[in-house]
């Protein structure tokens, strides 16, 4: 099973970003990697054979020590997954030598991912303080991802893209800087998702949309308290107070992306496509620069949690408030949702209303049967009560 490490991640980048590294490290350096490598990758093949799959010694790490500090990750990477930077820089040696023409614009991360059929990625803190964290789009075209942990990452949005891994089981998001409107709607398109941790975010509910995915059976929202508990003042409310007419001055201010015209059929085709709620990612359906066109148009959008239409940020719409009660295991838990219009809020916040009145019901059905039972149990059990306390 391939796990994409985040140190791994922090190398690819570096190369990317630092090509006079890249080249230095092909150039010159690069052939005592290559005979250090070489010598890992016997002691693989013998420990492949051994039946043994350490390949560390002490001579080994005082090898890399002399790696500088700032690139600790290459160490780590030579240490924990040497085998696979090896068959990577391989490839790409053969391929310079063979003077194969490279895709434009595609960068180390995405070779290096596509030279493996990750499944997971561990990309736990891979940003430091201060950075800009702003996940690069390869990492979503790893369609057999099932597992994606980006935690301590000091994220404030999530991609639309993460859409598409579409084999996704189990998303971590905890300790990160997420409000309601950071998490996208192309989630939903993530069919198989099972678990997804939130803890310790911003978010004053969770994203509403999450109702309408029925295969999750885990949701953790834990250490968002604070920002719950000032939802939960609309609780012994109803639709008049629950459905706010918001004009979003935070989405407003969002810088708009260039080159694209409002006007345009294409633009007119994509917005359509966006309401109708079709997984624009799905294989095959759209050709691949329409994909990237559509993920790059779609944080324009607000999506309406009830007819799906993809109304501009900038347009005035509907935040609703629903509680539900249980939600996987947990009591009373707050969505917040978007609508495009009063009847749409409406149509949302009613039936959940009456819904979380079923269940205030329900409970308080099960509270009175709880508490005659106690009593039931004190009258027939004549050692207890009062008198034996005495
Ligand atoms: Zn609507």
């Amino acid at each position: 099973m391939e796990i994409f490490h985040c140190y791994e991640f922090l190398l690819m980048k570096k190369f990317q970003e630092d090509s006079l590294l890249w080249d230095e490290l092909k150039a010159e350096t690069w052939v005592n990697l290559k005979t250090f490598l070489g010598a890992f990758q016997d002691r693989i093949l013998k420990s492949k054979v051994e039946g043994n799959d350490s390949v560390e010694s002490d001579t080994d790490v005082s090898r890399y020590k002399k790696i500088s500090a700032d690139l600790w990750f290459l160490a780590v990477t030579l240490e924990k997954s040497p085998h696979r930077l090896l068959a990577f820089l391989n490839s790409e040696l053969r391929q310079e030598s063979e003077n194969v023409v490279q895709i434009p614009g595609q960068t180390v991360l995405a070779r290096y991912l596509s030279h493996y059929n990750f499944v997971e990625m561990h990309l736990d803190s891979i940003f430091k303080y201060g950075e800009t964290a702003t996940l690069p789009k390869e990492l979503f075209r790893c369609r057999n991802v099932r597992v994606l942990s980006l935690k301590y990452n000091n994220l404030e949005w999530i991609p639309p893209d993460v859409g598409r891994l579409s084999c996704l089981e189990r998303l971590s998001l905890t300790n990160n800087r997420l409000q309601n409107k950071s998490i996208p709607h192309t989630l939903t398109f993530c069919r198989r998702l099972k678990e997804l941790y939130l803890d310790n975010n911003l978010l004053d509910a969770l994203p509403g949309f999450l109702l309408g995915m029925p295969q999750l059976n885990t949701v953790h929202r834990h250490g968002n308290h604070n920002y719950f508990k000032a939802t939960f003042m609309w609780y012994h409310t109803d639709v008049n107070d629950r459905v706010l007419h918001v004009f979003d001055e935070v989405q407003k201010r969002r810088k708009p992306t260039n080159g694209y015209n409002a006007e345009s059929l294409l633009f007119l085709a994509a917005t359509a496509l966006i309401s109708s709620n079709i997984n624009f990612f799905e294989p095959g359906l759209l050709p691949n620069t329409l994909q990237e066109y559509m993920a790059d148009i779609y944080p324009r959008f607000s999506i309406c949690d009830h007819c799906h239409a993809a109304v501009a940020y900038s347009s005035s719409g509907y935040r609703v408030f629903t509680f539900k009660n249980p939600y996987l295991g947990n009591t009373c838990v707050p969505f917040q949702h978007w609508a495009c219009s009063r009847d749409c809020a409406e149509a949302i916040e009613i039936p959940a209303h009456q819904e979380q009145m079923r269940a205030a019901e329900r409970m308080d059905e099960e509270y009175d049967h709880y508490i005659q039972e106690i009593q039931n149990e004190d009258m027939s059990v004549p050692s207890r009560g009062i008198c034996s306390l005495l």
